[in-house]
């Protein structure tokens, strides 16, 4: 990948938390506009597999669902069910397009500085997603405390994500403790399709959480069960981040086509009806 961007580790951590950033007040159509992009709750998007790769079609079969829907029909609301993996595409295509730029100015011997600019803030803003998404709870209902049957009474108090993500994390977890995890990059075949597997491999561990919770693990110094669980949350963030930066500066040299399909290309896509 370019040197420029493996000497941007300043900036890309500071960029980190640039979304958590636009949640004031004072800046109110931006906070309206960007919390759902937070997380998914994937448990009421099961009937719909697989999810489509834009988000209008995903807004419309949501809202054909709520139409649908006699209880709760406003859990389906696309800003209630939230809209994680798409907010992360689009971000990911900017980089991708932002590096193909790059590529062009170069092979043209035009300077870079701007369009490098450009490149180190996609792929900070780009982190903030990948990280919610490495954290189980924001795949879920069950985001701040356990929501309906609760048969091994986990917490419904709503404290376990800030104290999980936060306050646990910041005081037990350091770089090296997961570094050792995070392999080289490889390349995605279907960044779409192999994002929802990692959302939903996430998904799969929100029980896993609210036990290491309801065990203790993240009181204090926690549990070293819980240190290890959250060392390969943090692994597997990191690696699908590194992946799709280098899978975007990949893709970013394959030639643009003239006519490009009006159907997207992800192999995750159903044909539409
Ligand atoms: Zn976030």
């Amino acid at each position: 990948m370019p040197l420029f961007l493996r000497q941007a580790v300043v900036e890309i951590a500071y960029l980190g938390p640039e979304p958590d950033r636009w949640r004031s007040p004072s800046e109110f159509a931006l906070k309206n506009a960007q919390e759902p992009d937070h997380f998914i709750d994937l448990e009421r998007v099961s009937w719909l597999d697989p999810l489509p790769p834009g988000r209008y079609e995903f807004y419309r079969k949501l809202y054909e669902k709520r139409a649908a829907t006699t209880d709760h029909p406003d859990d389906y609301l696309p800003e209630r069910v939230g809209l994680q993996p798409y907010i992360t595409m689009e971000v990911y295509g900017r980089l991708k397009a932002a590096f193909r730029g790059y590529r062009q100015l170069r092979a043209a011997h035009q300077p870079t500085a701007a369009v490098q600019q450009a490149i180190i803030f996609y792929a900070g803003w780009l982190g903030h997603y990948v990280a919610d998404g490495s954290q189980p709870l924001h795949t879920t209902i069950h985001y701040n405390g356990w929501v309906g049957p609760n048969p091994n009474e986990y917490t419904t108090e709503h404290h376990i994500h800030g104290q999980f993500e936060s306050a646990y994390m910041a005081a037990n977890l350091k770089e090296k403790d997961f570094a050792a995890f995070v392999k080289a990059p490889a390349r995605l075949s279907d960044p779409f399709a192999d994002y929802i597997a990692y959302l939903r491999k996430s998904n799969a561990l929100v029980a896993k959480v609210y036990a290491l919770e309801k065990a203790g693990g993240f009181n204090g110094k926690g549990s070293p069960e819980a240190f290890d669980f959250t060392a390969h949350r943090l692994a597997a963030g990191s690696q699908m981040l590194l992946d799709l930066w280098y899978t975007a500066w990949l893709e970013s040299a394959v030639p643009v086509p003239e006519h490009p399909p009006s159907t997207p290309p992800s192999k995750s896509a159903a044909p539409s009806k």
